[in-house]
């Protein structure tokens, strides 16, 4: 029988006190398959003390802050189905959930066809950055909180929060529930494009839209299970809408989004609008749909009076709290211009 020794036990726990307090990564197993049914295998194998990752510019960082702590990391990388795109806007596009942000900036397809697509990817984070980053990575980011994208020592400090290692949220210290904001920039123009998801587990496949990939709680942020493949994203034929994406942040260079409006119309020929998707992001745990402002605007002339009539009843809708940069009432006065934005913008599309 092997017994642990002590002193290589005290060893092994001093020199993992010292990579958390310099932010080195913890030790895991790291496999990198070859097929989506290898993959999908090693998941079910390893179980939930494991995680994908793509272009690791979310995971590491957070392993580094020991956010998550995954002992298995199976990479996606030489998975070649996740890195095919194919289709166009005639008849709906497929893109491989490993596609980098930068080849969804560059493709000449999506910039010809989804071009709200290409320009919310390049909004994020930096060129080498968006080099690393994919797509299905972002759509499936961790959310964020000022309490908890801190190093170990800082969160020790505060004895930790909800969402990791603790049992109260600073934020509303009387809320049962996180509300860590969801911060990525394509995902509320996935929603409001109404495009779909592919995933693969070892029990099979389904198709997820994108609205219902989502889930209003800042721990449990993701309806995937944690063993589904990210496989590809499915967008909608592009002839019927319009669509626009605006980003509030404070630095223009590269920062995280405080505020994304999104917004997909289909406008008839007299200018009538036949239907609206209105999408907030960085507001809350989920992308935010304002029904109350597309009932306001469908069967309307996209003028002022309806343009100002939608940004008020997004205005109403966004309640975004105090975890991220700039002051909440800000954050959620600024949803009023930024939705006259979009939607301007959109009109002024032919
Ligand atoms: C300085 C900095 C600035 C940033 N700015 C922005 C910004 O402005 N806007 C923004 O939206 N993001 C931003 N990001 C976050 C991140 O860089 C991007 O969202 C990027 O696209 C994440 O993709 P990735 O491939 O690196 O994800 P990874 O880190 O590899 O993975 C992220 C998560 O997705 C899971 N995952 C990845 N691929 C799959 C798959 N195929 N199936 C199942 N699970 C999968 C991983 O397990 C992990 O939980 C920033 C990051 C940094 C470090
Ligand atoms: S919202 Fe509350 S529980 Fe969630 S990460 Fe922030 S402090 Fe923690």
């Amino acid at each position: 029988m092997a017994f642990p020794c002590p002193v290589t036990r005290a060893g092994s726990q001093r020199q993992e006190r010292e990579n958390a307090l310099m932010m080195r990564l913890p030790k895991f197993e790291y496999c990198i398959p070859k097929e989506v049914s290898e993959a999908v295998k090693m998941m079910a194998e390893a179980g939930p003390d494991s995680s994908f990752v793509a272009g690791g510019t979310d995971l590491y960082p957070n392993m580094k802050r020991r956010q998550q702590t995954p002992g298995t990391v199976i990479s996606v990388s030489r998975l070649k189905e996740l890195q095919e795109c194919r289709g166009d806007g005639r008849e709906g596009m497929v893109i491989g959930a490993s596609v980098t942000l930068t080849d969804i900036c560059n493709h000449p397809v999506i910039k010809r066809d989804y071009p709200v697509v290409a320009g919310a990817a390049r909004l994020i984070s930096t060129p080498l950055l968006r080099n690393m980053g994919t797509i299905g990575g972002n759509l499936l980011l961790d959310t964020r909180c000022n309490y908890y994208d801190q190093n170990y020592e800082w969160r020790k400090g505060v004895n930790f929060c909800m969402k990791k290692d603790g049992d109260i949220c600073w934020v509303a210290p009387s809320s049962p529930k996180c509300w860590a904001v969801q911060s990525s920039d394509l995902a509320p123009v996935m929603v409001a494009i109404g495009a779909r998801m592919r995933l693969a587990s070892s029990r099979g496949e389904r198709m997820l839209q994108a609205t219902d990939l989502y889930n209003n709680d800042g721990i449990q942020y993701l309806t995937k299970r944690p063993d589904e493949l990210l496989v590809d994203i499915h967008l909608p034929p592009a002839a019927g809408f319009r669509a626009v994406y605006k980003k509030l942040r404070r630095r223009g260079s590269f920062d995280f989004p405080v505020l994304g409006v999104a917004a997909a119309l289909e406008v008839a020929e007299d200018g009538t609008v036949k239907s609206a998707r209105l999408i907030l992001g960085g507001v809350a745990p989920a992308p935010i749909q304002v029904r109350e402002a597309e009932e306001l605007l469908v069967g309307h002339q996209l003028d002022q009076e309806h343009i100002l009539a939608a940004a008020e009843a997004a205005y109403l809708k966004a309640r975004p709290l105090d975890n991220t940069d700039f002051l909440m009432n800000w954050r959620k006065q600024m949803a009023r211009p930024f939705v006259i934005r979009a939607l301007e913008e959109v009109r002024s599309q032919e």
